[in-house]
C-alpha cells in the first residue's frame, strides 16, 4: 500500500460519526443569518475549547461577531493546511435541525455548518491518531459571507492579518467536480432619471426625455455588450456575461414616469482586471445618459474576483491521492459554478484553494439537507489531505 492508503486506513477509525453529527446539530440549532453570527461562533469556540484546542477570536472589521480560529501545530516544520468555512446563512426563515433518513436537515445543514463540523472532526481525528507528520492545520470560521447581506470583509481582514495557510479547503456543498476555474462577479443596480415632476402624459413638456425609452436603449446596448462578451469564452468556466434580472418604471398607464431602474449581474473570466470591468460598465451608462438626456446612477457591488487553481499544484495531488485512499475516487476537474471564499484566497493572497464538501442540497432555500455518510467521507478526506500535504 502507498502512503496515502496507509494514512487513510490509520485515520478511518478515528472519524467519529456520532460526534460529527452532534457537532453539526449544535451549530445548526443556532440561527445565524449573515451579520448575526456571534452566537454560533461562540458555540463553535466553546466546543473547540472543550476539546482542548486553543481558540482565538479575531474580529477583523466586525467585532459584532468575532471569527473563530484554531492553530494546531504538529511541532515539526512543514506546510500549513487551512480549513475555512462561513458560519452565516442566507436570510430566510429559520428551520431547526432534524435527523431523517441518513440526512441532517435545517438552516445551514447544506451551506455550510455540516461542512464546518466535518472540518472540526478532521482536526480531532488528526490529533487523536497523532497522524500529522509535520506542519500544521489552521481552522477558521467567520461571518459576512452571504451576499448581499455580507461582503466578505471579515475574511479579507483575516487573510490580511495572517490567518492563512499554504493551501485552503472549503467545505461548501460541491462534491464534484474538482473546481479549477471560476468567473468573478458583481451585481449592479442602475437608476435612470429625468428632471421634471410626474405629470399626466398629455401635460408633459415635449423636451423632457423618456426614462422608459432610455431604459430600452440601455437594454439594447447591454445586449450588444453581451454578444461581445459571449465571445470571451473559456473551455472550463464558460463565457463572460452581463445579465439583466429586472426592470421597472411607471405607476399607471397615462402618467409620465420620472424613474426607470434595472438590476442584474456582470461576470468575468480569470485574468480580467475587475476595475476595468467596472469602468467599462460605467462608461456605457455615461454614454446612454448623454445620448438620452437623462441622468443615470449606478450602485456597483463587487462580490468576488475570478478564481483559478493550478491542477499541477502539489496540493491538488495530495487532495486527489487522499480521495483515492478514502473512497477510491479521483475527481474530474471542472468549473466552479458560483463564487465563494476560495476566490478571495486566490485573488487576495495567491493561495491555492479547493472547494469540496459533502453531498448536499437545498442551499439558499428552506429545505437544506446533507448526507451523513458523505459528511463522514469529507471529514476523513480532510484529515488525510492534511496529513499528506502538510508533510510536503
Ligand atoms: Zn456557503
Amino acid at each position: 500500500m502507498d502512503s496515502a492508503h496507509v494514512l487513510g486506513e490509520r485515520l478511518r477509525p478515528f472519524i467519529n460519526r456520532r460526534r460529527l453529527v452532534e457537532t453539526a446539530l449544535r451549530l445548526i440549532e443556532i440561527p445565524s443569518p449573515t451579520g448575526q453570527g456571534k452566537a454560533v461562533a461562540d458555540r463553535l469556540a466553546e466546543m473547540l475549547a472543550a476539546d482542548g484546542f486553543e481558540v482565538e477570536r479575531p474580529t477583523g472589521p466586525y467585532p459584532e461577531a468575532p471569527a473563530v480560529a484554531v492553530r494546531w501545530p504538529s511541532g515539526r516544520a512543514g506546510r500549513t493546511l487551512q480549513f475555512n468555512g462561513h458560519l452565516d446563512t442566507v436570510h430566510l426563515p429559520f428551520v431547526p435541525p432534524e435527523l431523517r433518513d441518513g440526512q441532517i436537515t435545517g438552516s445551514g445543514a447544506s451551506d455550510m455548518k455540516s461542512g464546518i463540523a466535518a472540518a472540526v472532526e478532521a482536526l480531532r481525528a488528526l490529533r487523536e491518531a497523532d497522524a500529522l507528520p509535520a506542519g500544521s492545520v489552521l481552522l477558521t470560521a467567520h461571518d459576512l459571507h452571504e451576499a448581499p447581506w455580507g461582503d466578505g470583509r471579515q475574511l479579507d481582514a483575516l487573510i490580511q492579518q495572517g490567518y492563512i495557510g499554504d493551501a485552503v479547503l472549503l467545505p461548501e456543498p460541491l462534491h464534484e467536480p474538482l473546481p479549477v476555474k471560476g468567473r468573478g462577479s458583481a451585481t449592479w443596480k442602475v437608476t435612470i432619471r429625468r428632471q421634471g415632476p410626474p405629470v399626466h402624459e398629455v401635460m408633459r413638456p415635449l423636451e423632457e426625455p423618456s426614462v422608459i425609452a432610455a431604459g430600452a436603449e440601455l437594454v439594447a446596448r447591454l445586449g450588444k455588450l453581451q454578444s461581445e462578451l459571449a465571445r470571451q469564452h473559456d473551455p472550463i468556466c464558460g463565457a463572460a456575461s452581463v445579465f439583466i434580472g429586472q426592470i421597472h418604471s411607471g405607476e399607471i398607464f397615462n402618467q409620465y414616469p420620472q424613474e426607470c431602474w434595472l438590476e442584474g449581474t456582470r461576470r468575468w473570466l480569470p485574468g480580467t482586471d475587475r476595475h476595468a470591468v467596472e469602468r467599462e460598465f460605467r462608461g456605457l451608462l455615461d454614454d446612454v445618459a448623454r445620448d438620452t438626456g437623462t441622468s443615470i446612477d449606478c450602485r456597483w457591488m463587487f462580490i468576488r474576483d475570478a478564481f483559478v487553481l493550478d491542477p499541477n499544484d502539489q496540493f491538488v495531488s495530495a487532495f486527489q491521492d487522499a480521495g483515492e485512499a478514502v473512497s477510491g475516487t479521483r475527481l474530474a476537474i471542472g468549473p466552479k459554478p458560483f463564487v465563494d471564499d476560495g476566490n478571495s484566497f486566490w485573488a487576495n493572497a495567491g493561495v491555492p484553494a479547493i472547494t469540496h464538501g459533502p453531498r448536499a442540497g437545498g442551499q439558499h432555500t428552506v429545505a437544506e439537507w446533507v448526507s451523513i455518510d458523505d459528511l463522514v467521507r469529507v471529514a476523513h478526506l480532510y484529515a488525510v489531505t492534511a496529513a499528506l500535504y502538510c508533510a510536503g
